[in-house]
């Protein structure tokens, strides 16, 4: 073959070397490190490393396969791709971060039914078929001031729901300045579309009146349907009919007011930004014939869509095929009605959303002052400042939640946060005005020390970036 290796630095000479997995797998110098690996990860994860150091062949690295190497790929495999991280943005309902964390009782409960066999739809009583949604019905039920409940998949999903069982091939009215998108490709008229519900919009996008839906109505309207803005915020020359009003008029003609309240607080914390977001009781008592709202945005429990209204309504959505389609499991039956008891008890400080949104400034302050002096301990240059964190999941865009933060200040803030984003735990910033902000909202006191190793380590080079 002559000489490639003088006309291509080796490279050829280097991939020829690369060891087969048969090989690696007799080779005795690597029997340490794999002793205790089933053999089928061991295989993948030399499959693996050899793939890697191929990758970097190629790339013109001069190198040759070490058994390090292993060790990269078998710590690759052995780190789920689903795991936690430190959320340090300040954004309490992170969509990107799994929304609301969960009560530890709710965490218990899903771990104790779980790993056996429960009575998901089984009624102990009688000893024959029940219904999975009944665990959390009473409890919904007595929460709202509604007089059925019913819970589906997720808000979006309980939205087409309601739209498909109550006013599909009619008419839903909605104001043109409620016609929103929530994110992840959630819009009302293409929710609306999917529902088989003819869009009706009334008023314009900033004024809409009671006069405007009352012109709309035909004997083909299904609904008038309220959508809570969420994630913008309507400020200036604006008009809107509250579900009050909307209801005595849905009840004057006989037509439903179903209201998609999204983010569908049970209460209203303390604290002025919280004043005007309405709860989920208020918008019950106000009249809305349907509410639908998600469980794990203001509530804190785990992903759901809850809808909760009329009882002649809910049963019509109960029979409805999509209800089948949309059904939550025993796990987040199981959050839930954990959760939900929480709210019952009063024990609001126990659910994890709740206690984020209302750490009161000082506690918060007292936190990024620790934060800083573990930094400094590791020779970490920082310093602590105000900052304005978000409620986030596409709720209370107005909310100020004054937060602090610890401020660090490098050349190459992206590069860092990237450093960051790769620790044992990954720690997720920001970055504001070229620093990076790493707001103490959402972490907890024993999350401050590894957060600042791992701060450490990125800012030392000595995590692999
Ligand atoms: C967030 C939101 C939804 C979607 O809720 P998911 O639980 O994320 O499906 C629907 N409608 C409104 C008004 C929302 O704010």
């Amino acid at each position: 073959m002559g000489a490639p290796s003088t006309e291509d630095g080796g490279k050829n000479a280097r991939l020829r070397a690369l060891p087969s997995i048969e090989q690696l797998l007799r080779r005795p110098s690597l029997e340490a490190r794999l002793a205790g690996v089933p053999r089928a990860r061991a295989v993948a994860a030399l499959r693996l490393a050899v793939a890697s150091v191929r990758e970097r062949l190629l790339q013109g690295e001069e190198r040759t396969f070490e058994d390090a190497d292993v060790d990269e790929a078998l710590r690759a495999l052995s780190t789920p791709n689903l795991r936690p991280v430190f959320n340090a943005t300040g954004v309490v309902l992170h969509t990107n971060l799994g929304r609301a964390p969960l009560a530890l009782e709710a965490v218990a409960r899903v771990a104790s039914v779980a790993r056996g066999f429960c009575n998901l739809e089984y009624d102990l009583e009688e000893g024959e078929r029940g219904s999975r949604y009944a665990p959390v019905v009473e409890l919904l039920t007595q929460l709202t001031g509604a007089e059925d409940a019913l819970v589906v998949n997720n808000c979006a999903g309980a939205a087409l729901l309601m739209l498909a069982a109550l006013a599909s091939g009619r008419e839903a009215i909605v104001s043109r300045g409620e016609l929103v998108e929530i994110g992840g490709g959630f819009r009302v008229p293409d929710v609306m579309k999917q529902s088989g519900a003819r869009l009706v919009e009334v008023g314009t996008t900033n004024r809409t009146r009671r006069s405007d839906y009352e012109s709309a109505l035909t004997p083909d309207t299904g609904v008038l349907m309220k959508v809570h803005r969420s994630n913008f915020a309507l400020v200036g020359f604006t008009a809107e009919v509250e579900v009050k009003e909307l209801a005595v008029l849905g009840r004057a003609r006989g037509v439903p007011v179903l209201v998609d309240l999204g983010s569908g607080a049970l209460v209203s914390p303390p604290g002025e930004d919280f004043v005007h977001e309405p709860t989920v009781p208020a918008t019950v008592a106000a009249g809305a014939d349907v509410v639908a709202f998600s469980g794990d945005k203001l509530l804190g429990g785990p992903q759901a869509g809850l809808l909760v209204g009329r009882a002649a309504l809910l049963a019509r959505l109960r029979q409805h095929p999509l209800t089948r389609a949309l059904r939550v499991d025993k796990m987040t039956v199981a959050a839930l009605e954990a959760t939900l008891e929480l709210y019952r008890d009063g024990c609001l400080e126990a659910i994890p959303t709740y206690r984020l949104l209302t750490t009161p400034a000082p506690v918060l302050e007292a936190r990024a002052r620790r934060l800083l002096s573990l930094l400094a301990l590791k020779g970490i240059h920082a310093r602590v400042a105000p900052v304005s964190g978000q409620v986030g999941g596409g709720a209370m865009p107005a909310a100020r939640l004054p937060s602090f933060a610890c401020v660090l200040n490098f050349n190459q803030p992206a590069a860092f946060l990237e450093c960051l984003r790769k620790a044992d735990v990954p720690v997720i910033g920001r970055i504001s005005d070229g620093d990076v902000v790493l707001d103490v909202r959402c972490l907890a006191e024993e999350d401050l020390e590894p957060v600042a190793e791992a701060v450490a380590m990125a800012s030392q080079g000595r995590q692999p970036c």
